[in-house]
């Protein structure tokens, strides 16, 4: 079971001079898929990264199921993220970038781990893209084998920093279609953040709406729309 509960989550920089997160509490159900929506700079990305582990707290607890991970390290959480600037290893093949995720979370063989990411690759549409190098595939290849080496761990949870703000319109319609499908195929837990209101809207179960690091609304799309 892999809820994510904020209690009373708080990032201070500056020794305090800014409040990037403000005593930020939300419990996100097993399997649900949340939404983060708010202007830039209120707090969406220091929310991730600290559910990541990239960044502690300055006070509040952080739990992925019964364990409070708030001090624990990045690499002990079972979460996987996915970055609007792909943040694929460049001098890696497509291949080994989708491997080393799973090189780092779990004992498989190196021919297991082949084995997994040519799967998950050939899911994807990704299968002939293996060998390549980053800088050889478009925007929309990079998203998506982005993806892949998130899912190719099953990951408890699911983080996504606006991953869809850097491709054409067009691409982020049929991105936003396969996270959807992943979604409905795998049911991981999810926050996504997005400053696209009708993107928030259309993919989340549920809505979090955050201003200047606080929680303004939480709610189903339908009953936030409504009142606004
Ligand atoms: P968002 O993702 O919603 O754009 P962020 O979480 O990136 O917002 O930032 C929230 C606030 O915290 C902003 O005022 C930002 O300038 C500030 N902030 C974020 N990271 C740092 C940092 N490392 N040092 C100082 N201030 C920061
Ligand atoms: P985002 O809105 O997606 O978080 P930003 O450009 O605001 O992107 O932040 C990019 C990086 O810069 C993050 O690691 C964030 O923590 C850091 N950062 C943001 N604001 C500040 C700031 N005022 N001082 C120092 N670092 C910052």
């Amino acid at each position: 079971m892999a809820t994510i509960t904020l209690e009373m989550l708080r990032k201070e920089y500056d020794r305090g001079r800014v409040v990037a997160v403000d005593d930020l509490s939300l419990e996100v159900d097993d399997g649900e898929f949340i939404t983060v929506v708010g202007p830039s700079g209120c707090g969406k990305s220091t929310t991730l990264r600290m559910v990541a582990g990239l960044e502690s707290p300055s006070d509040g607890t952080i739990r992925i199921g019964d364990e409070d991970v708030t001090e624990q390290s990045a690499r002990t959480r079972d979460v996987a993220m996915v970055f609007q600037n792909y943040a694929l290893y460049p001098h890696k093949t497509v291949m080994q970038n989708m491997a080393f995720g799973l090189r780092m979370s779990t004992d498989l063989s190196k021919d297991e781990r082949e084995a997994r990411v040519r799967e998950t690759a050939s899911m994807m549409g990704i299968e002939d893209l293996l060998d390549d190098k980053p800088d050889e595939l478009s925007g929309g290849q990079k998203q998506r084998v982005a993806l892949g080496r998130a899912i190719v761990r099953e990951p408890d949870v699911f983080l996504f920093d606006e991953p869809l703000s850097n491709l054409d319109a067009k691409l982020r319609t049929t991105m936003r279609t396969e996270i959807q499908r992943l979604q409905n195929e795998f049911g991981i837990t999810s926050l996504y953040v997005t400053h696209d209101q009708e993107e928030a809207m259309t993919m989340g179960d549920r809505i979090v709406i955050l201003k200047d690091g606080k929680l303004q609304q939480v709610g189903r799309p339908k009953d936030v729309y409504e009142n606004p």
